[in-house]
Parts: C-alpha cells; sequence; structure tokens
C-alpha cells in the first residue's frame, strides 16, 4: 500500500504537486492518469524520495521510503529516466543492483526470463532498442520481488506487442496480490488495465475512483441526427419534449436511446433523415473534459472545446 497525505513540490513558482491525499491498494491495477506536466513523475519520483516534498507525506506499507531495508524488496520502480550504465551488459546491470540490495543471484536470470531478455542479456545496452530498454528497467524493477511495483508511462515508445506484453504483466502482477500504480497520460490505455483511477491535473487531484464507476458515469451514448429539414424536425422534436443539442456541421445529438422515438416522429412528420446512429461517447472525451482546465501545454494553441452535451449528470460533473 502507498499512502500519500497532503503531498506537495513546488518548484520555484511552480506547484508542481498540489496536496494530494490518495492510497493505492494491493491486489489491483491502479492508473495514475493525467495530461503531460500534470506532475505524475514527480509525484513518484516523491514516493521513491528521490524528491523531497515541499510539505505532506507518503508512506510504503507505513515507513518512508529510506526507511526501509533493501527497498528493492518492498518497491521495485520503473521511471522515466534511464539510469543504467551503457557500457554494461543487462545481466552486469542487474548483478549490480541484485548485489547492493541483498537479492540472490538466480533472480537475475528469472527477470531477465520473465522481460524477454535473457537471449541478449550478455550484449551492451548501449544498442539497445527503446523497447528493451523499458523491458530492462521492468527487470529491475522485479528483481527484488516486491508487492508494491509502479511504473511511470511504461507503455511509451512500446510496438503494439511490447504494449500488450505490459498490459498482461502488470494484470498478472495485481492478480499476485501486489500493488500496482501506472501512470499514463492516455485514457485509452487506462481502460483497458486498470481498476482503479487516480487522475490528476496540474498537480490536483480530479477523481479517485473505480474504473467501473468512471466508465458508468462517463461513457453516455448518445445519437447524431442529420436532416436536410433541420428546422421542422427540431419543430416536431421539440414539441414531443426529445432534447436536443446543436453539435456544429449541421448535426444534432439527443441522449442515448432516443433513435427509435425521433425516427418514428420524423415519418410521421414525414421529415426525411440523411442519418440517425447511435453513438458511444469516448472515455478519452470524458478524460479531456475532466482535465481541460488543467492542461498546462495546448499541442495547439486553441481553447478546449465547449461542453456541448448538457442532458447526463455524468457530463456536467467534469465540465
Ligand atoms: P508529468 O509526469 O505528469 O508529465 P511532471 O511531474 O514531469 O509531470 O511535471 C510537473 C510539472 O513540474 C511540470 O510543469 C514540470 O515542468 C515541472 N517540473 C518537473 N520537474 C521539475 C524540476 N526538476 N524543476 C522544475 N520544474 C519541474
Ligand atoms: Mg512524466
Amino acid at each position: 500500500m502507498i499512502e500519500l497525505e497532503g503531498l506537495t513540490k513546488r518548484y520555484g513558482e511552480k506547484l508542481a504537486v498540489n496536496n494530494l491525499t490518495f492510497a493505492v491498494r494491493p491486489g489491483i491495477v491502479t492508473g495514475f492518469l493525467g495530461p503531460n506536466g500534470a506532475g505524475k513523475s514527480t509525484t513518484m519520483r516523491m514516493i521513491l524520495g528521490l524528491d523531497r516534498p515541499t510539505a505532506g507525506d507518503v508512506r510504503i506499507d507505513g515507513k518512508h521510503y529510506d526507511r526501509l531495508r533493501d527497498p528493492l524488496t518492498y518497491i521495485g520502480a520503473l521511471l522515466e529516466a534511464k539510469a543504467w550504465h551503457p557500457g554494461r551488459s543487462a545481466y552486469n546491470h542487474l548483478l549490480c543492483l541484485a548485489q547492493s540490495n541483498g537479492i540472490p543471484r538466480r533472480r537475475v536470470d528469472e527477470v531477465l526470463e520473465t522481460v524477454g531478455l535473457s537471449a541478449v542479456a550478455r550484449k551492451k545496452t548501449k544498442g539497445f532498442s527503446m523497447g528493451m530498454g523499458q523491458r530492462l528497467g521492468i527487470a529491475a524493477a522485479l528483481l527484488g520481488d516486491p508487492r508494491i511495483l509502479m511504473f511511470d508511462e511504461p507503455v511509451n515508445g512500446l510496438d503494439p506487442e511490447g504494449i500488450h506484453w505490459i498490459r498482461t504483466l502488470m494484470k498478472s502482477l495485481a492478480a499476485q496480490g501486489r500493488t500496482v500504480f501506472v501512470s499514463s497520460h492516455l485514457m485509452s490505455e487506462m481502460a483497458l488495465t486498470a481498476d482503479h483511477l487516480v487522475v490528476i491535473g496540474q498537480g490536483r487531484l480530479l477523481a479517485d475512483t473505480s474504473m467501473a464507476d468512471f466508465i458508468a458515469r462517463n461513457s453516455r451514448s448518445y445519437v447524431r441526427v442529420r436532416s436536410p429539414e433541420r428546422e421542422k424536425l427540431l419543430d416536431v422534436l421539440h414539441r414531443a419534449g426529445v432534447t436536443v443539442v446543436e453539435a456544429g456541421g449541421g448535426v444534432l445529438e439527443a441522449g442515448g436511446g432516443e433513435a427509435e422515438r425521433i425516427g418514428e416522429l420524423a415519418a410521421e412528420n414525414r421529415i426525411v433523415l440523411h442519418e440517425l446512429s447511435p453513438q458511444q461517447a469516448s472515455l478519452e472525451e470524458a478524460f479531456m473534459r475532466l482535465t481541460a482546465e488543467s492542461v498546462e501545454y495546448h499541442a495547439h494553441a486553441e481553447a478546449p472545446p465547449a461542453p456541448q452535451r448538457q442532458w447526463g449528470e455524468g457530463w456536467k460533473k467534469g465540465s
């Protein structure tokens, strides 16, 4: 278990992590989600005692990291920075780590096998691809057979096969009863991997919820409607009490479950429809809304889209 209480980190004027309080529990994968610059890596560095908090506290199984004996046997982590010596082989890198942490030599072979690097274990890591580097980092995290594992954006730079492998690994580690804490800036990735979700934006906690709850609250269904007789259709729908909103480009949107009714009303009133299609709003979209106001740098210098859908509580929550 990892417990954060009011954890805060300030870099000069910048509040990178702002009063975070939450717990990461064993037996499940907890996703740590937030846009780039949200404070995920800084939080993870503080958990490992690599960065000193400006305020607040973080404990691993009740203790501070620097009070753990043989810390690699408590918590293993893959952080962003590549910490290995490029002239060393993967085997020697892991052996050094093992020897300085009281971990038996046989674990080196075991973890190399687990991450699929046995065949290249004696080669210098200098020639490793990004994916091989990630695998070596994960091998180091697993070395001490720790009960707690933490991965910072582990799928960055991996091919689809590598991504699938990491996802499966994290789930199996959690199924063994371990605590698994993994960060990502992609909702689509978390949706497939995490059981629980901690969302941050600009260092602040935005959500701490089960994945199932997040999906139930946010993946609203809706119906897209297009008609060349838009005004007439709007009139008919309005009179029948069907709520629609304009989604731009001549498209109208109604709540999910209204498709049949809209079709029947259009037929009764001899209105031509060009489209009547049920849709599922993506979780990525829900995440974007939740974090819209807290995104530090927009890829294109434009404002986040204004909330348009208004028929469900789920949308209001994040907008
Ligand atoms: P994330 O991992 O979610 O992308 P980071 O934790 O890396 O976010 O960064 C959070 C914020 O803190 C960013 O604004 C970043 O520029 C700033 N930051 C991170 N590390 C430092 C540092 N060593 N010095 C100054 N600012 C930093
Ligand atoms: Mg980061």
